[in-house]
């Protein structure tokens, strides 16, 4: 378990996140859900759609997954889109389905809390609850979501430091909650036209010093490119991330949402494959 006391008098004052300072816990924090655990010897990946858009796409892509080696199941139920006339997740609905596919698969389910107002909601359903990149900074939601006491995925928001990411961490475990999980999902920088975003893999390496929490990362939305997740997969392994979030999808040309940056169940089998080849190389093994 993480730790849930004041930072030891060692803390460096540069390092305002008291909490999540590596100093608390310098071999680093694990955190179990069910039989999983992140931030051990294990790369935990996360797979599945964007959005649950239909109860076969969802089961279909839970089992394909599955079967490939992923742990968690992915899925959006309420979808932060830029658009407002843009798909918004099937809501209630999609929470049932994943309930069904993890009943199914035995997959955990992480799935995204956008509004404080469902907060309640979504933790019944969610083994895991994600809090979105544009909601980083929203600090009510973090504090609601924090009081349900499940594991939170923090995506790092788009224009922010690590400095504020883990800052905004400080004020879950802050509230009594210290199983967070930070995931890197690329940034905005000057250059987008071959990309998405910017993938900061440097944030690997300097959250592994700066902070004990276990550290994820979603080549999806850091590249935005289907063809690219593998290659940036197999290089957030290789950086020391503890896990990977990964949108995959059954027929991705039909996906309602992020269907460019999904890869299919089959290059996702393959990616799984190159995984865990490449684990033993870093000292990791990939499930
Ligand atoms: C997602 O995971 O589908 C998502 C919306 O991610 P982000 O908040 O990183 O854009
Ligand atoms: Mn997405």
């Amino acid at each position: 378990m993480g730790p849930t006391v004041d930072a030891p008098s060692c803390a460096l004052p540069s390092r305002p996140y008291r909490l999540a300072d590596r100093a608390v816990s310098p071999s680093g924090t694990t955190v179990t859900v069910g039989d999983v655990t992140f931030g051990g010897s294990h790369v935990v990946v996360m797979a599945g759609p964007c959005a649950v858009e239909s109860r076969d796409q969802l089961l279909q892509t839970a089992r394909a997954v599955r079967a490939a080696g992923a742990r968690v199941l992915r899925g959006g139920a309420f979808k932060p889109r830029t658009s407002p006339y843009d798909f918004q997740g099937l809501g209630r609905d999609a929470l049932e389905l994943l309930a069904e596919a993890r009943a199914e698969t035995g997959l955990l389910i992480v799935t995204e809390v956008m509004d404080s107002l469902d907060v309640e909601l979504v933790a019944r359903y969610a083994d895991i609850l994600q809090i979105g990149s544009r909601n980083m900074s929203a600090y009510r939601l973090l504090e609601r979501a924090a009081g349900t006491g499940k594991p939170i995925l923090l995506k790092r928001g788009f224009q922010s430091t690590i400095r504020e990411w883990l800052l905004s961490a400080e004020y879950i475990l802050a509230h009594g909650n210290s199983r967070v999980l930070l995931c890197e999902r690329g940034i905005r920088t000057f250059d987008a036209e071959f990309t998405r975003n910017t993938l900061d893999l440097n944030a690997v390496p300097v959250l592994k010093q700066e902070t004990h929490l276990p550290v994820i990362v979603d080549p999806s939305h850091g590249t935005g490119r289907a063809d690219l997740v593998p290659t940036m997969a197999r290089a957030a392994v290789a950086a020391g991330a503890d896990g990977l979030l990964i949108e995959v999808h059954c027929d991705p040309a039909s996906a309602l949402c992020d269907g460019k940056q999904s890869i299919s169940t089959e290059a996702f089998g393959s990616l799984m494959g190159e995984l865990r080849r490449l684990g033993p190389f870093l000292g990791r093994a990939v499930a």
